[in-house]
């Protein structure tokens, strides 16, 4: 038997505990919960075959209470000794995609973002569209290119036509892109004819993850009218392999920074809360930006309100992105698009002027949240390297 040891400070503590999917030298990948610096093997640990699964999605369809229980068991169990075959260093350890991705839909909540994309794409016109503050905009991606963080993004190839070209073109993106978001988890979801409503959102999501949507804006910019986001966006979703218990961001919790006007009656919550999660975003291994979630103007719950309200089912696995998290200052601002204001306005990254993505580059995003232990926790990180068209 053996402890395990915690370093002081860990952002993976016994108040974090975040699930992942894990394999070690090349053997059948299994859920293990990060512990400091350890996997702990959950399968082994507890001698249930329910996380002896390649992904999380057995374990999260069995609902709340399992949830909360085996959470329980585990922060007991970290806390004395466990078999040594249960616990992998971190460093020895491949991690894999968490979860089986049902059905995924991105969302669009941050107020700043929104504002300043329509300044960018609509100059002559208000720069939030009139259904904005009624209701969380949204679109369904594309849940079969969500890729877990490591995996090396090639740079899409499609058509775009800036406004004055005489017709579009076809090759690489040049406009390549991220946008700093948070992921939601659903663990339990309902069958057809059955909205959930925003307060009972904790009893339906399972989790959080980092997500950065990679996105073409050329591509984009061409694409989108009338019907929204498709090829610009659908060639690939990063998200960080750790699934942040929403068990563990009780300590987060926020009140929204306030909805004028108030939402129709299915969006209302009866304590609209947000959460206090920090982002951090690196380009090239320089900091160039920390978006705040505590800003976003759509709740979680509210997105998740919305996506059911007109009977929609949702099903173990199925994802939501926030959208791009933005704040009010510049260096708040979660996509490059903003950053450097249409490529107008090149950032300075390691001594070389950026504005979209180079090929070779590499964007790390990682967040912390309050933790209940008066710490902070961590989600991580989700990391990607472009490489060049094909
Ligand atoms: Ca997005």
């Amino acid at each position: 038997m053996t402890t395990i040891d915690i370093p002081a400070g860990s952002p993976f503590g016994t108040d974090n505990l975040p699930y992942g999917v894990f394999s070690v030298g090349g053997g059948t990948p299994r859920v293990g919960v990060r512990v400091g610096d350890s996997v702990l093997d959950l399968a082994a640990a507890l001698g249930d075959d329910v996380f002896a699964a390649p992904s999380l999605n057995p374990f999260m369809a069995q609902g709340y209470d399992r949830w909360v229980a085996v959470r329980e068991r585990i922060s007991a169990l970290v806390g004395g000794d466990v078999p040594d075959a249960a616990v992998h260093a971190v460093a020895d350890v491949a991690l894999h995609l968490p979860f089986e991705v049902a059905d995924y839909v991105d969302f669009y909540a941050s107020e700043h973002h929104a504002s300043n994309v329509g300044r960018l794409f609509r100059p002559d016109a208000e720069p939030l569209l009139p259904n904005w503050k009624h209701l969380p905009v949204g679109y369904h991606g594309r849940a079969g290119t969500v890729l877990v963080s490591g995996t090396d993004i090639v740079r899409p190839s499609g058509q775009r036509k800036g406004p004055n070209d005489p017709a579009p073109v076809f090759g690489p993106s040049a406009r390549l892109d991220i946008e700093a978001e948070l992921g939601f988890v659903v663990g339990t979801g309902t069958p057809l004819n059955t909205p959930i409503a925003p307060d009972d959102f904790a009893r339906h999501v399972f989790g959080a993850v980092l997500l950065n949507d990679w996105s073409a804006r050329d591509i984009q910019a061409w694409e989108y009218v009338p019907l929204g986001p498709n090829l610009g966006k659908s060639f690939a979703t990063s998200i960080s392999p750790w699934v942040v218990p929403i068990l563990a961001l009780e300590a987060a919790r926020i009140p929204l920074p306030g909805q004028d006007p108030e939402p129709l009656p299915y969006l209302r919550e009866s304590s609209p809360w947000g959460l206090d999660i920090d982002l951090v975003v690196e380009w090239n291994g320089e900091e160039v930006s920390r978006p705040p979630f505590r800003e976003m103007y759509w709740s979680p719950a509210q997105m998740l309100a919305h996506m059911t309200v007109n009977g929609a089912s949702s099903r173990t696995g199925d994802l939501y992105g926030s959208g791009t998290i933005s704040g009010p200052e510049k260096r708040q601002r979660g996509a490059f698009l903003e950053l450097s204001w249409g490529g107008k306005e090149p950032l300075t990254v390691k001594g070389e002027e950026r504005t979209f993505l180079l090929d070779g580059d590499e964007v790390v995003i990682t967040g912390t949240a309050p933790g209940a232990n008066g710490g902070r926790i961590g989600f991580g990180e989700v990391r990607g390297r472009v490489l060049p068209a094909d």
